[in-house]
């Protein structure tokens, strides 16, 4: 397609990666939103999200021309070749996908979207969603496309010019192959075919990803009970290419914006067509259990009971390099430990301000001060460079449960603490060390 008029409808994590991606790559991109706060401070070159060479882009965009923010999509679409939509599918009642926010793009556009122009979901939509969006279109001469987005967050723009894949699919092969041609420098495999397949990649993807962590938690478990070692097992499985060492790391539980909502609307499609998909079910279990199993360790870390405890948290982003709590593992933890009794004091250090149940401490040591426990919930690499001695003067008790595996266990036991992993050996508990 060469340079493209597009627009880009959500400025969230995926829109706006897009939209600047998109720039960079040459097509003139003018970014939606219905926060109009929002799209004052990208406008004038703000970003909010926390994402590396994010605001960087969206500065060379805004002086280039090349980028532009806007309210309103009615009159944003008028002259566009492509329209992506990178609105919010939040998990909806009994779990399926809320599409009320893609709904209300297609009512806004439906008029004013000119003929030829593509109309393409970039957010996570269930299968059915194409042949839905051409239905409330109402226009046999706008192709709709689904394009599913693999970024992560944390590394959203490195994963959006580098990925693994471009997916498109469409009735309208053409029209597909068009939206894969805006992708063109990108050095990436293109899988080009139908709406169903497409956007069904995005969640059988998501959901396996999310079915590999609830496995390896289940494993790290086993660890505890059978004496041995989750970063052997996983050093030793990770080996094999079949099943690689990505997403083999064991936690307080898969959270954020996608996987949650994701697994939940696949089992709800597959309820719809009549499949029990028990597998993922399962997998959905395992992960509320792994935060059940995740209290009552520090519950044990702090003699067993929580009551009247006082708990210091390291980590409360669903992963390391986000500011994203959506979700996030942490919460549900942190929730958990203020619902037995304890006393729970935070550091992150993406999230300042306070959050319901605990107070945010703006320094790693404050959470320290007078502490029972320790817990580290989010893998942030500078936990790794805490100076524990001082940990040790500063806690009132000696326990540290670290649920991501990341300290240096001897740091821990040097300083006269007790290090508690996940699926590791008793041998690194100061009682044994
Ligand atoms: P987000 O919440 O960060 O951003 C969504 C944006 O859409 C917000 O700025 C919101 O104000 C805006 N919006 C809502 N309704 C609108 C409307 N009617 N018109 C215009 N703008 C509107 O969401 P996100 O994390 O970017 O996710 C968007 C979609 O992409 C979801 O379907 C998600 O599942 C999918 N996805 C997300 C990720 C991720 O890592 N966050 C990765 C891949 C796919």
């Amino acid at each position: 397609m060469g340079s493209a008029r597009i627009v880009v409808i959500g400025t969230g994590y995926v829109g706006l990666t897009t939209g600047a991606c998109l720039a960079g790559l040459g097509h003139q991109v003018t970014c939606v939103d219905v926060d109009r706060v929002k799209v004052a401070r990208l406008a004038a070159g703000q970003v909010d999200i926390l994402e590396p060479g994010l605001e960087e882009l969206v500065s060379r965009g805004l002086s280039s021309r090349r980028l532009n923010f806007v309210v309103g999509s009615r009159e944003a679409v008028a002259d566009a070749q492509a329209v992506f939509l990178c609105v919010p599918t939040p998990m909806g009642a009994g779990g399926a996908a809320d599409l009320r926010a893609v709904e209300a793009v297609i009512e806004e556009i439906s008029g004013t979207v000119p003929a030829g122009c593509a109309v393409i979901t970039k957010s996570t939509v269930p299968v059915g969603t194409a042949q839905r969006i051409r239905a409330l279109l109402g226009r046999g001469d706008v192709p709709v496309v689904a394009n599913p987005e693999f970024l992560r967050e944390g590394t959203a723009v490195s994963d959006f010019l580098n990925p693994d894949r471009i997916v498109v699919g469409s009735e309208d092969e053409l029209a597909a192959r068009r939206v894969a041609d805006l992708y063109a420098d990108l050095a990436a495999p293109s899988v080009v075919t139908d709406a169903a397949s497409a956007e069904l990649v995005k969640y059988a993807a998501n959901c396996f990803l999310a079915m590999k962590l609830s496995y390896v938690n289940a494993i790290a478990e086993l660890c505890e009970r059978l004496g041995a070692d989750i970063e052997s097992v996983t050093d030793g499985m990770g080996y094999d290419r079949r099943i690689g060492r990505a997403f083999l790391k064991p936690g307080p539980g898969w959270g954020g914006s996608c996987l949650p909502k994701d697994t939940h609307a696949l089992v709800q499609v597959a309820e719809s067509v009549g499949f029990d998909f028990s597998l993922l079910s399962s997998a959905i279990q395992e992960n509320i259990a792994q935060r059940d199993r995740i209290v009552a360790k520090i519950a044990g870390s702090v003699g067993g009971t929580l009551a009247g405890t006082r708990i210091g948290v390291l980590g409360l982003a669903f992963k390391a390099g986000t500011n994203d709590l959506r979700d996030s593992p942490a919460l549900s933890v942190t929730a958990m430990l203020a619902a037995h009794g304890a006393e729970v004091t935070a550091y992150d250090p993406a999230v300042d301000g306070d959050l319901p149940g605990m107070r945010i401490m703006d320094d790693p040591y404050q959470v320290a001060k007078g502490a029972d426990g320790i817990v580290v919930l989010t893998e942030w690499d500078e936990f790794r460079r805490l100076d524990w001695t001082y940990f040790a003067d500063l806690m009132h008790g000696d326990a540290v449960v670290d649920t991501r595996n990341l300290l240096d266990p001897q740091a821990i036991l040097n300083a006269g603490l007790c290090w508690l992993g996940l699926g590791r050996p008793r041998r690194h508990a100061r009682a044994t060390a």
